[in-house]
């Protein structure tokens, strides 16, 4: 017998298509997509207006399967941790970090990071691939099952916002990120609003204008430095897209208004991006941009190379921002004691060979010097 296919990251007309190879008629499609993305079935025998022959049919040839829960943590302040092994064994991590009466789900786009920013714990992980768009919304449908949030058109959710800030560079796998969001704001399905989804980029310029275009939305830059030669040294990106042309792309940023800003994220290195002078050139870098700057206290991790500025010298920092006009909170590190905040994210879980532990240690000895030269 052939292996179930997974219908989960299908769309209507793909789940159409899937339909009519059995002589299924397309409405069946309707009524499958609200089954599986408003109402969030697990089981084709829930889906109780389709015919049971029908089901019988699905559930002889399809699964919806969300990827496995490897581990679960739960951070002291209620922010929640999920390690998920995918159907190939690789393995991500998804994080949810509770407010008051909503809550943010951050999701992750790669297994991995191509990229190598100096600061980051996803960056030395060697194993890296692009995840599809199934896996991505399979994230956001299990984060819903463990929260109890079906049917989609329930008020006050705890997963009311989305980030796409967890391991990977969203726009390194945009086909996918693209497939997975459209589904996610599909008003019969998930229905998560654009305004409530948020992708945060290092910088892979030629993507920005296609996302804003295409997706609307919410756009943050993982900045981090004022010059390129910094930049340069803790983001690897910027020596194919420097500043500039970054900064452009983000003055044309489509649908920017005082309401509606580009974030621009800025971790806090201690003695290396933190003094005033940043500040004042941060503050004259975004000059004409809608722009909000998000200050990040570093989020250490083992073998990191670099330290968190202190708490008076972010609050100078952030002073210097606010008094020249953008709102620059200090965003609250939340879940550090199961290492699920900004950067600190890594399927450590998955046990290294010789080979992968010894690149490994050759890029965090490169990071050393790095930090060293800084
Ligand atoms: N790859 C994307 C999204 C994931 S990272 C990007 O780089 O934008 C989400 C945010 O956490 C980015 O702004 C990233 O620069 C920041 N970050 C990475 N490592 C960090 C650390 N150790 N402490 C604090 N923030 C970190
Ligand atoms: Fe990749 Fe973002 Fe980490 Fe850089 S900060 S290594 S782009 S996940």
């Amino acid at each position: 017998m052939t292996q179930p296919i997974n219908l989960l990251g299908l769309t209507q007309t793909q789940l159409a298509e899937a339909l009519a190879t059995h002589g299924l008629p397309a409405f069946r499609a309707k009524q499958l997509f609200s089954w599986m993305y408003c109402h969030g079935a697990r089981d084709f025998e829930q889906m109780t207006n389709l015919a049971k022959p029908v089901r019988q049919i699905l559930a002889q040839h399809y699964t919806l399967a969300r990827p496995d829960i490897a581990q679960h943590q739960q951070s002291v302040d209620g922010t929640q941790k999920w390690l998920l092994k995918l159907a190939d064994g690789n393995l991500i991590e998804m994080v949810h970090i509770p407010e008051e009466d909503r809550g943010t789900l951050c999701i992750s786009s790669q297994v991995g990071c191509t990229l190598t920013c100096r600061f980051c714990h996803t960056g030395t992980q060697k194993l890296v691939r692009n995840l599809t768009a199934a896996e991505i919304v399979g994230q956001v449908m299990l984060a819903r099952d463990a929260l109890g949030e079906w049917p989609s058109t329930k008020d006050e959710r705890m997963l009311s916002n989305i980030v796409l800030m967890g391991m990977g560079e969203p726009l390194y796998n945009y086909e996918n990120v693209a497939e997975a969001l459209r589904l996610i704001m599909d008003g019969h399905g998930i229905a998560i609003s654009k305004r409530k989804i948020t992708l945060s980029t290092s910088g892979v310029v030629p993507m920005i204008a296609r996302c804003g275009a295409e997706l609307g939305v919410n756009l943050a830059i993982s900045l981090h430095a004022t010059n390129n030669e910094l930049r340069s040294a803790i983001i690897p990106l910027n020596k194919k897209y420097p500043l500039e042309e970054l900064l452009q792309a983000c003055r044309t940023y489509p649908g920017l208004s005082n309401a509606r800003r580009i974030t621009f994220e800025y971790v806090m290195l201690k003695g290396v991006n933190d003094s005033d002078a940043d500040a004042r050139a941060l503050v004259k870098l975004l000059s004409g941009i809608h722009a909000k700057v998000n200050l990040i206290p570093f989020n250490a991790w083992p073998g990191a190379p670099f330290e968190c500025s202190t708490d008076e010298r972010i609050e100078t920092f952030s002073d210097i921002v606010n008094r020249a006009g953008y709102a620059s909170p200090v965003r609250t590190p939340r879940g550090r004691d199961i290492l699920a905040a900004c950067g600190q994210l890594k399927s450590a879980s998955l046990r290294p060979t010789a080979a992968q532990r010894a690149e490994i240690e050759r890029v965090l000895r490169e990071k050393e010097a790095v930090a060293q030269v800084l």
